[in-house]
């Protein structure tokens, strides 16, 4: 195998060397890897400038992580720019969200509450979420530029610090703990294994976007449906392709899927740091890059939607929108009819979603309908169904998104923004500002694909610098710490011991393992008893007696899974013909491109059929 990849190498190579002539009126050639909307972004604005792209895609469908159908809220222009941008452009209509569900409502013990309703009839738990707010805008407004979030030493000093240790330091009732640690999980990942800077700067950015900008609509189908658009826009995609090996050279990048090569000019990497870790790369990355490939915490984030034959949860209760539970439930909210019959999403996130990856689809929806039942008992008789998704365990993924663990900003912020050799990278993991969102994975590709097209005109990045605030910022923040730096920070406590203001000393985030050990009883936390440790974590065999007062009803067999959006183009092998210049480039290349190969692994626009096989509005 290794030996025919060597001898693909070399009749590329060959073909390059003899092309020379060729090369400067040559249009400009990229492969994108990933299909998912930052991969897709990149090519599209590539081919818009005038670049034959060849989009690679390991799974049979394109979309990424696109969660299930229909379940995305759509921000508005002033919270998702470039998302709407695009909306626009490729003219998909979003439905207006109704008011109700713009704001967060709560869900405590299985009874419903709006913010407005938590004010009357939970004050102390309401009280306790604003003095957190009040805490964390205080926090995020120390950050001057979200995009230079470790600019002094002490905000540096935060990225030491975990989010659960300043949670603490907040003394919030146990109700209220709940619910903030649900929607730090939700959004982020567990605040145990959150950096406090990376928090705060996400909360800097989103100062002054309220929750009724980020959940102004929802785009019926989901992201899927943007997804396709672009699909539809794209001259050659080959899915089923997982690139397993990329070689750079001075003139051009060439990779291996599987016997068939391909090469271009310039590449851009559009896929999760997990899955790029799996590919072998020549010459190899830095020990940085590599440590930032292994180090980075995602979170993670699972998404169970049940579906019922009719609302099972009317009589008990308004829920409607996006819901933090404190019974373990995690953040769920109702879909829109789209589907038929009366759907709830249930998004299983942080430690609660990593300990259940031991359990399969079927079990783990048992689990969650034995709750819901305490609640709602009418749920078992009327659940017709389930989907999951698990971006946990997904092996391109490697979980939800991308999540900055204590001490990882200081060592791996805005890394992946610049250029290796011919290789820029996109992704929501590379965007400084909206990571874990599809706004930052629109925005990355296009910032990759003006990179490129960059690198194209002669521009060189400078290679990655080190952390910009070094190992000194930590002992300058400590001292500063006396100075009462971080009593502030930690919401004014008057806890003058200075224990819990020590920058700790250990910042990397727990293992699984110690996670387990550490948060025993979880099964108790995450489906209704009180979000406290216990001594022992109990096997997973127990949890189905956790809850035994309803025997699990046999849950039906799972919908089928989302078939492919795309049909396979026809891949061509490493040693077809180069495929004729169909575009001239936008901007003709200051720099020598690559030469035109004789021998080459090109792969030529092929028509694609676009079979939608998405599960269809009801
Ligand atoms: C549960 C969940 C809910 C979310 N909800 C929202 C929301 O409501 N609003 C919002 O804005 N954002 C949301 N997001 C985030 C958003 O979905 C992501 O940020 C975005 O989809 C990421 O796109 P991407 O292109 O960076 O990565 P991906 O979509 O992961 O694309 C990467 C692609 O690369 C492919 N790939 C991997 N390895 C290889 C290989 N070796 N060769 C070829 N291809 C490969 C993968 O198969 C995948 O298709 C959510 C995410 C999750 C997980």
């Amino acid at each position: 195998m290794a030996a025919a990849w060597v001898r693909l190498c070399a009749l590329i190579l060959i073909g390059v060397s003899s092309g020379t002539a060729l090369a400067k009126d040559k249009t400009p050639t990229a492969i994108v890897v990933g299909g998912g909307l930052a991969g897709l972004t990149a090519a599209y604005e590539l081919q818009n400038k005038g670049w034959q792209v060849t989009l690679l895609e390991a799974k049979a469908g394109m979309g990424g992580r696109s969660g299930l159908a229909t379940s995305e809220w759509i921000g508005n222009a002033k919270a998702q720019p470039v998302l709407n941008q695009y909306l626009d452009r490729f003219k998909l209509e979003t439905l207006p969200a109704p008011e109700f569900v713009r704001t967060p409502g709560y869900l405590i013990d299985g009874e419903y509450f709006s913010a407005t309703d938590l004010a009357t009839k939970q004050p102390a738990t309401a009280e306790a979420l604003k003095r957190y707010e009040k805490t964390l805008d205080d926090l995020a407004r120390s950050i001057d530029d979200p995009l230079n979030p470790q600019a002094t030493s002490t905000l540096f000093a935060l990225d030491q610090i975990n989010v659960s240790t300043w949670l603490d330091k907040l003394q919030l009732p146990a109700t209220a703990r709940q619910l903030v640690n649900q929607q730090i999980r939700t959004r982020y990942d567990e605040p145990s294994r959150l950096s406090l800077l990376y928090f705060a700067q996400q909360n800097r950015v989103y100062r002054g976007v309220s929750d009724r900008d980020l959940r102004a609509a929802r785009l019926p189908g989901g992201s899927p449906v943007l997804a396709q658009a672009f699909v539809k826009q794209l001259k050659t995609i080959k899915t089923s392709s997982p690139v397993t090996a990329i070689v750079q050279d001075k003139d051009s990048v060439t990779v291996k899927v599987g016997s068939v090569g391909y090469q271009a000019d310039y590449l851009v990497m559009a896929v999760p740091l997990r899955a790029l870790a799996k590919i072998q790369m020549t010459p190899g990355l830095d020990a940085k890059h590599l440590a930032a490939l292994r180090g980075t915490n995602y979170g993670w984030r699972d998404q169970l939607m049940l579906k019922f034959k009719k609302p099972v949860w009317e009589s008990r209760a308004r829920m409607s929108g996006e819901i933090f539970s404190n019974t373990g439930l995690g953040m769920l909210w109702i879909e829109p009819a789209l589907k038929g019959g009366a759907n709830v999403v249930i998004n299983l996130s942080g430690d609660n979603a990593r300990l259940l990856q031991a359990f399969g689809d079927k079990q783990m929806v048992d689990q969650v309908l034995i709750r819901l039942h305490a609640f709602y008992p009418q749920a078992r008789g009327a659940f017709t169904g389930y989907e999951v998704k698990r971006y946990s365990v997904d092996a391109s993924t490697g979980g939800a998104y991308l999540a900055y663990g204590p001490g990882q900003i200081s060592k791996y912020w805005r890394l992946w923004e610049r250029p290796v050799q011919r290789i820029t990278f996109a992704g929501e993991h590379t965007d400084a500002l909206y990571p874990g969102t599809l706004e930052g994975a629109l925005r990355s590709g296009q910032r990759a694909a003006s990179q490129a097209q960059d690198l194209l005109a002669g521009k060189s990045f400078d290679p990655a610098k080190a952390a910009p605030v070094a190992a000194a910022a930590a002992g300058a923040a400590a001292k500063e710490n006396k100075g009462g730096f971080f009593s502030n920070m930690f919401g004014g406590s008057s806890d003058k011991s200075g224990k819990a203001e020590q920058v700790p000393a250990k910042t990397e985030a727990k293992p699984v393992d110690e996670a387990k050990q550490d948060k025993p009883g979880f099964f108790k936390r995450l489906f209704g008893g009180a979000d406290k440790p216990e001594v022992k974590a109990e096997p997973i065999a127990k949890a189905e007696a956790v809850a035994p007062v309803i025997a699990p009803a046999p849950a039906p067999a799972p919908q089928a899974a989302p078939a492919p959006v795309v049909k396979e183009a026809a891949a061509k092998p490493a040693a077809s013909k180069a495929a004729p210049a169909k575009h001239a480039p936008a901007h003709k290349p200051a720099q020598k491109p690559a030469e035109s190969k004789k021998a080459t692994a090109k792969s030529e626009p092929a028509k694609k059929t676009v079979a939608n096989t998405q599960a269809k509005a009801g």
